[in-house]
């Protein structure tokens, strides 16, 4: 049996569960997720079809690039989803979580974008662009 992971949004409008495996997560810093964030995004992936969405109604997707786009909530604004156009793959933040997930962070991507008013100090991979292999949950 697979483990079962669930998460929300802040005003609770959007759930989600995942049944399978977690990708470990990648701490972007692009300049996207920066301004989407405030700071960072860190996020699990899974595939397309290990997740459930309720509240799907709730969720703006927002098209900051052509090549992907990025859910959050309507409502409360929570960034829960980031979404390649062309992979069955599903970023998740893992900040959204309700449940323990057994993933941590394990590189830093788009390192060269990041602001300059906090360091990256956990002696974990850093790249300036993409990560150089693309992992798969
Ligand atoms: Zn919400
Ligand atoms: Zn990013």
């Amino acid at each position: 049996m697979a483990e079962i992971h669930a998460g929300s949004c802040n005003c609770g409008q959007v759930t989600f569960s995942i049944k399978g495996n977690l990708r470990d997560i990648m701490a972007c810093h692009c300049s996207q997720c920066r301004k989407q964030s405030g700071l960072y995004f860190a996020a699990t992936e899974a595939k397309d079809a290990d997740l459930i969405i309720n509240g799907a109604e709730h969720i703006t997707w927002y098209s900051a690039s052509e090549a992907a786009k990025r859910g959050f909530c309507k409502t409360c604004g929570s960034t829960l989803f980031w979404k390649h156009n062309e992979l069955d793959r599903t970023s998740i933040l893992a900040g959204a979580f309700d449940t323990p997930i057994n993933v941590k962070i394990t590189e830093h991507i788009f390192c060269k974008d990041r602001s300059r008013f906090y360091d990256i100090s956990d002696g974990l991979p850093q790249y300036d662009g993409p990560p150089p292999i693309l992992k798969t949950p």
